[in-house]
C-alpha cells in the first residue's frame, strides 16, 4: 500500500489514484478545476520525490525545476509527500480595472497585475489561472498583448451555477484583487520564417478571446499569408466584438472575418450554418497541407473539428487547440 504524505499526515493511495483524488477524497482543501492536465489549477509540490514527467506536462521549466507537479495527473507508484504551493512562489498580485458586458452572456474583465512587468512573459492567446477574492481559482485565455503594461483582458462566458462566473457577473467590482498565475498553454502565435502561412482561427462562444489575441498579434507582427477567423455562437445576439473584427478586415487586406449561428437574423457576415461543417469549406480555400489551424472553446467541438481538420490534410503539429475544460466532479 502506497502513502500520501500532506500537512503531517498520511493518506492510503488506492489503486491508481491520482495525488488530487486521494487529497479530495480525504477533504483536503486543494484547487483544482478540469482534472485532464490542462488547467494547471491543482498544482502541488513534491518534497524529496520526483514526479513523473507526465505530471510535469506543460508546465514552466522554472516549475518543473523546483518540484511541481499537477495532482490530477499523478498516480504514484511509490510513496509520495507533497505540499501546496505558497502564492508568493506561484502567482502575481493583480486587480480588476474594468468590467464589460459583451453580450447576454459575455463579460469582459480588464485585470491590470500590480506590477506592469509581471506579465512579461504571456503570449497573447495563452492562457492565466485567476484566483477571485473567495480562493476560486480557473483559467482564462489571455484577449490581449498584456506584456506591454500587465493589462490582461478576460471573456468569460456565464455558466449556470458555476462559482467563478457567478461571482463575476454579480458581485466583482473594479478594485477587486485577484491573483494571476501562469501563463500557460500553446495556443499562440510564432513569427517564424514562414510568413505567408495560411492561419485559420476557428472559436465558439468565449473561444474567441485567445483567437482575437492571435490575430492581432499576427498582424502586429507583419503576417503575409491569408489569415481566417470563423466563429460561432447560437445566435447573433451571443456573437460579440463584431465591429472590431470587421474594422480589422477593413484594415488589414489578409485578415477575413465570418460568423456562423444556428438561428437568424443573418447579414453578409453572419450566416446560418454549424460551425464545424463551416469550418472545414473554409479550410477547402488554402492549402492544408501548409496552413497553420487554432481551434478554441468547447471542448467537444474543439475535438471533433481537430479530428476533421487533420483528415483534411493539416499537419498535426500545426493544430493547436484550447479545450476550455470545465470543472469535473
Ligand atoms: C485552458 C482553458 C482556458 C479557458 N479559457 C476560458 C475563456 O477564455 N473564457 C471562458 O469563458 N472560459 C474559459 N475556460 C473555462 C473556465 O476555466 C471555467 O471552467 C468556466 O468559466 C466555468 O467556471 P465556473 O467557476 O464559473 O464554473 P464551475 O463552478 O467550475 O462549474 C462548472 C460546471 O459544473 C457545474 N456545477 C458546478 N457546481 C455544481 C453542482 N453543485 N451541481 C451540479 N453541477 C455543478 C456548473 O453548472 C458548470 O456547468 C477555460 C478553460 C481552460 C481549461
Amino acid at each position: 500500500m502506497r502513502t500520501l504524505s500532506f500537512q503531517d499526515e498520511q493518506y492510503p493511495l488506492a489503486s491508481g489514484e491520482s495525488v488530487l483524488d486521494c487529497l479530495l477524497r480525504n477533504q483536503q482543501q486543494v484547487s483544482y478545476s478540469c482534472k485532464s492536465g490542462l488547467c494547471q489549477s491543482c498544482l502541488v509540490q513534491a518534497v524529496d520525490c520526483l514526479p513523473p514527467s507526465r505530471a510535469t506536462q506543460g508546465l514552466k521549466s522554472t516549475l518543473q525545476s523546483t518540484g511541481y507537479a499537477m495532482a490530477c495527473q499523478w498516480h504514484p507508484e511509490h510513496d509520495v509527500c507533497v505540499k501546496l504551493p505558497t502564492d508568493a512562489a506561484l502567482s502575481v498580485q493583480g486587480r480588476v480595472l474594468a468590467l464589460q458586458r459583451l453580450n447576454a452572456v459575455v463579460m469582459k474583465l480588464v485585470v491590470q497585475a500590480d506590477d506592469p512587468t509581471a506579465l512579461a512573459d504571456c503570449r497573447p492567446g495563452q492562457y492565466l489561472n485567476l484566483v477571485n477574492p473567495f480562493g476560486v481559482m480557473r483559467s482564462y485565455s489571455l484577449a490581449n498583448d498584456a506584456r506591454l503594461d500587465g493589462r490582461a483582458e478576460f471573456h468569460i462566458a456565464a455558466t449556470k451555477q458555476g462559482l467563478f462566473s457567478n461571482w463575476l457577473f454579480n458581485n466583482a467590482t473594479v478594485g477587486d484583487s485577484m491573483q494571476i498565475r501562469g501563463p500557460a498553454g500553446s495556443c499562440f502565435y510564432v513569427a517564424d520564417d514562414n510568413r505567408q502561412q495560411p492561419l485559420l482561427l476557428v472559436g465558439v462562444g468565449t473561444g474567441l478571446a485567445p483567437l482575437y489575441a492571435i490575430v492581432n498579434d499576427a498582424l502586429a507582427q507583419g503576417h503575409q499569408g491569408p489569415i481566417a477567423l470563423l466563429h460561432g455562437a447560437s445566435t447573433p445576439a451571443n456573437l460579440y466584438y463584431r465591429q472590431e473584427l470587421r474594422a480589422l478586415a477593413n484594415t488589414h487586406s489578409n485578415f477575413s472575418y465570418s460568423a456562423v449561428v444556428l438561428d437568424g437574423p443573418f447579414d453578409a457576415d453572419c450566416q446560418q450554418g454549424d460551425a464545424i461543417k463551416a469550418a472545414v469549406e473554409l479550410l477547402a480555400t488554402v492549402a492544408a497541407a501548409q496552413a497553420r489551424v487554432y481551434l478554441c472553446g468547447n471542448p467537444g467541438f474543439v475535438q471533433t473539428l481537430r479530428k476533421q481538420v487533420f483528415l483534411k490534410g493539416v499537419k498535426s503539429a500545426n493544430i493547436f487547440c484550447d479545450p476550455f475544460v470545465e470543472r469535473s466532479a
